[in-house]
């Protein structure tokens, strides 16, 4: 069943494959509000809300929160004003269960998935720091930041070595059969993630606008 909005683009890849990073430049280009189900999440553990106490368990060992956790998260964020014309989804959806709520909701138009192997995840994302004012995402190897900036970044409570291998495994099993799953729908474009951040967002771009 085709949802209430229309022309929804998701972002989908495995943990650190840089739908963050890329998702700025996409709200720039087509004036729809990201929606990162990560962020949410995070949010609602910092103003411990019950939202927040059942996911966090879930998200410090790296395992998917339930579906009906965040489908009930999705329905929410998507009765706001700044949703009526679609949104970017950022990490969402992550199972098969999910993409079938979401058609209830939303009209997607376009899933980019951002394709990264698993050994260049790791380092990624035990490299990636956060600045917690502007919300930008960094590296320390691919993404430094300047000396002003450097001393307030943070890095996240799950982005260490052994809850990515269990991140990683929760995508191969639980998330990585969506990508057919929207192949089969006509809806995905597949972009390797492994090159420059601006060549990767220059694909992005050129696949969003045919
Ligand atoms: P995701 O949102 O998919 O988990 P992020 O956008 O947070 O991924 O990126 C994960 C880490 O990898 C960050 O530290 C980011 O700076 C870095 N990164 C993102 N894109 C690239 C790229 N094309 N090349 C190298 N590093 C990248
Ligand atoms: P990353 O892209 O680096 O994996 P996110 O910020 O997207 O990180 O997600 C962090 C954690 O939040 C995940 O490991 C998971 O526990 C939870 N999470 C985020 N989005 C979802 C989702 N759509 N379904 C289930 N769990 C989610």
């Amino acid at each position: 069943m085709d949802g209430s909005i229309d022309g929804s683009i998701v972002l989908f890849g495995p943990p650190g494959a840089g739908k963050g990073t890329q998702a700025g430049r996409i709200v720039k280009l087509t004036g729809k509000p990201a929606v990162s189900t990560g962020d949410i999440l995070r949010a609602a553990v910092v103003a411990g809300t019950d939202l927040g106490m059942s996911a966090k368990g879930f998200m410090d060992v790296g395992e998917l929160v339930p579906d009906e956790v965040i489908i009930g998260l999705i329905a929410e964020r998507l009765e706001a004003d700044d949703a009526v014309r679609g949104v970017l989804f950022d990490g969402y959806p992550r199972t098969i269960a999910q993409a079938e709520s979401l058609e209830n909701v939303a009209k997607v138009s376009n899933v980019i998935s951002i394709e990264v192997p698993d050994d260049e995840i790791v380092e990624r994302i035990v490299g990636r720091r956060m600045d917690p004012e502007t919300g930008d995402i960094y590296h320390i190897k691919f993404k430094p930041a300047s000396n002003k900036i450097q001393s307030r970044l943070i890095q996240r409570k799950d982005d260490n070595e052994s809850t990515v291998r269990n991140r990683l495994a929760a995508y191969h099993v639980q998330t990585a059969p969506l990508a057919d799953w929207y192949d089969e729908r006509g809806l995905l474009s597949r972009v390797d993630g492994t090159r420059s951040i601006a060549d990767v967002g220059n694909d992005i771009a050129s696949k969003l606008s045919t």
